[in-house]
């Protein structure tokens, strides 16, 4: 049995067939045409929140826009600099956001979450004015926490949740934290438009910034005239077709995943027990959409990584220890990054998808307990 490390979840063609056509025929194609903002309208409706999602066309330029909009608001111009907290543990895209906006990453830890460790952080020295954290794996930092320290440092605190679609902090959507937060439609993610990312903030001067910079910068188009030079970032017409059409299916897509997390989780924790592996402390108040299965071995991985590639799993090794990233390597401050350092090459993602047969899951279950108890 052969299991890709992603299956995404998309429609029939006959299921869409009759929205590209009609978006073809009316050469409606982008530039906030009509089914980009039925899908702003119908996220808006998912997440109930005050001011409509603004969708991009990735992830990471949705953070890169979020990030820009902010410091523009502190009042920074773009030549500014100042240092930005940040998990090592992320994908490269977080940091690059950062950087992009000439801005100084500071490294920082990570729990036994695999998010940021907010008891560890070091406000200081140095010039932080702005924090990022990652919901890794769609797990999240305690968000009533993060937001005591957001008012007591005075920092902007900004979500990267590109892989935490549909997570929960205390049965609530991050947003309602009021931080900017953003996520990622691409097909790995949990939910998906191909390709596609959103911003979801709470500060109306912020949402206008971010719908200017989505479209170069521009507040008027008689000649084109920017208020901030921002990069092209708007979502074209069939990512939308094809995130309107999954988010119609977002509570089966959700439902059936919950179930197949439920059975890791099961079986996992029951080799936690008998101390082969650790595995992702979610703590009780979080709902986690788990977008891979992240396990932690007791050394290093590349033993387990080859045997699965022969039983035909696909795993991968990620996230990663960013700063130890050969462009990022020694070029910016490192706060303590024990934790990071320690599982940083111990750590392996599964596949877990919105459908997987029984046989599947038993296939992926028994290689893995195999591979412990052989
Ligand atoms: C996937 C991911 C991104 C990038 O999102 P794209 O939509 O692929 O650009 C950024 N940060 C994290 C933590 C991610 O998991």
């Amino acid at each position: 049995m052969k299991i890709n490390i992603v299956r995404p979840f998309l429609p029939k063609l006959e299921e869409i067939s009759s929205q590209i056509e009609s978006s073809l025929n009316s050469g409606l194609v982008t530039n906030n045409s009509p089914f980009v903002q039925q899908f702003e309208d119908k996220l808006q409706r998912f997440y109930n929140c005050p001011m409509k999602p603004l969708v991009n066309c990735n992830g990471e330029l949705s953070l890169y826009n979020i990030i820009q909009a902010h410091k523009t608001q502190m009042g920074y111009d773009v030549h500014d600099s100042f240092e930005v907290i940040v998990p090592s543990f992320t994908f490269a895209g977080t940091i690059n956001a950062i950087v992009a906006n000439n801005l100084k990453p500071v490294f920082c830890d990570i729990d036994e979450g695999l998010v940021l460790d907010l008891n560890k952080i070091d406000f200081s020295n140095g010039s932080i004015k702005m924090l990022i954290a990652v919901g890794a794996y769609g797990n999240l930092c305690n968000l009533g926490k993060l937001k005591e320290i957001e008012n007591q440092y005075n920092i902007k605190v900004i979500l990267d949740n590109a892989p935490a679609f549909g997570s929960k902090c205390d049965g609530k959507h991050p947003w309602e934290y009021g931080f900017s937060e953003m996520i990622s439609f691409h097909a790995t993610k949990i939910f998906n438009a191909i390709e596609g990312g959103a911003s979801i903030v709470s500060d109306p001067e912020i949402q206008k910034l971010l719908v200017y910079i989505r479209d170069f910068g521009q507040y008027e188009k008689t000649r084109g005239d920017i208020q901030i030079p921002g990069l092209n970032s708007k979502m074209q017409e069939f990512s939308a077709i094809v995130g309107l059409s999954n988010l119609e299916k977002v509570d089966f897509i959700l439902n059936e995943r919950k179930k197949n997390i439920l059975r890791y989780v099961k079986f996992f924790d029951s080799l936690k027990s008998e101390g082969y592996l650790n595995v992702m402390n979610v703590q009780t108040n979080i709902e986690c959409t788990y977008l891979y299965f992240p396990i932690i071995l007791n050394d290093d991985a590349t033993d387990f990584v080859k045997y699965m590639v022969e039983k035909q799993i696909a795993v991968r090794r990620y996230y990663t220890a960013t700063h130890d990233l050969k462009y990022y390597k020694n070029k910016y401050r490192c706060q303590n990054l024990d934790f990071t350092n320690k599982i940083k090459d111990q750590i392996v993602s599964l596949p877990i998808f919105t459908i997987m047969s029984n046989d599947e899951l038993e296939y992926i279950f028994t290689s893995v307990e195999n591979y412990f108890k052989k």
